[in-house]
């Protein structure tokens, strides 16, 4: 309110101005210095599939190959590069053309197969089929694909194999990231560092759009206006971003926070679970993104509808 009413500027072009200078400024000084990650950061089109394509489009410029790995049940959008690696059959049958340019593998406990191992007896194969990608991209808990959680010793497996592969290794942190599930970023407790991190989902948590990809300096190999856009600057967004960072990420406490509303959506969904075993197979995520997977696809939209009721 105090910069509508100081007359701040509102619209969403792609320009320079203090509200953007002052949204990376509190990027710098509270996300990435504290946690000694060293990132550029890109601003895309407001939405996450946009910051997604950024991310795909720079893996293969920089590479200079074409596949990308990604990951049974992974969402990442529904723009056409995005959707190529989007698992949903529903999703990706809006694509009316088929879809190609990367190869899809085992998420971490899918169908019990190992996925990483299998990727790098395939990357070790000549012919095995499978075209040296130029990046991974994924989700550290799957949203959209079911609350699948990767282990920190997956994902350490799996930045080792992109190192050594010269693979470059992109989080999707568009749901998990921002706090979600316990840290700023996703992966935090992995210890990982990703060479690209996908950004979105109203950083600000203000429902604004806004979208970045953060990325590892050395990969800043854009020609000027490469990949362009013209709403790549709301400013409203930057402000409540900004404010987000500045009140609620400037100090541990939103550890403390989380953790407490954590526990709560867990007590919640074991008393559920205890309550009517026969209609849950397990409780699933992380942090605040935790949910119940149901025995069949019939009881989430009739436990919604009794949720829903009761809270009116
Ligand atoms: N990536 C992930 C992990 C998402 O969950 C989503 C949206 O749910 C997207 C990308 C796409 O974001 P948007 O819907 O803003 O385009």
């Amino acid at each position: 309110m105090d910069y509508i009413d100081s007359d701040g500027i509102t619209h969403g072009l792609d320009m320079h101005t203090e509200a953007k200078a002052a949204f990376l400024t509190a990027l710098r000084n509270h996300i990435l210095e504290p946690r000694q990650l060293d990132y550029k950061v890109q601003f895309t089109g407001p939405t996450g599939t946009n910051a997604v394509e950024a991310a795909m489009k720079l893996a293969r410029k920089v590479t200079g190959r074409t596949n990308i790995v990604t990951f049974t049940n992974g969402f990442h959008g529904c723009t056409m590069g995005a959707l190529t690696a989007t698992g949903n059959q529903h999703h990706r049958g809006g694509a009316g053309m088929p879809l190609f340019g990367t190869t899809r593998l085992p998420y971490e406990g899918y169908a019990d197969i190992d996925g990483l191992a299998l990727f790098e007896t395939m990357l070790n194969d000549n012919s095995s089929g499978l075209d040296k990608p130029a990046a991974v991209l994924l989700e550290v808990v799957q949203g959209e694909g079911g609350l699948n959680v990767a282990s920190n010793e997956w994902l350490q497996k799996l930045r080792k194999l992109c190192t050594k592969h010269n693979i470059l290794m992109i989080v999707d942190d568009i749901q998990a990231g921002c706090g979600r599930t316990g840290t700023f970023f996703s992966f935090e407790p992995s210890g990982i560092e990703p060479d690209m991190i996908t950004l979105s989902k109203s950083i600000g948590g203000y429902g604004l759009p806004m979208a970045v990809v953060l990325l590892k300096p050395e990969l800043d190999k854009w020609s000027p206006g490469e990949h362009n856009g013209t709403f790549r600057g709301n400013n409203h967004a930057f402000i409540t971003a900004t404010q987000a960072i500045e009140s609620y990420w400037s100090n541990d406490e939103f550890e403390n926070h989380i953790a407490a509303r954590s526990k709560q959506v867990t007590k919640t969904i074991e008393r559920t679970l205890k309550k009517l075993p026969s209609l849950f197979v397990q409780a699933k995520g992380r942090g605040m993104m935790q949910g119940i997977e149901c025995k069949n696809g019939d009881i989430a939209p009739q436990f919604l509808t009794a949720a829903l009721k009761k809270a009116w």
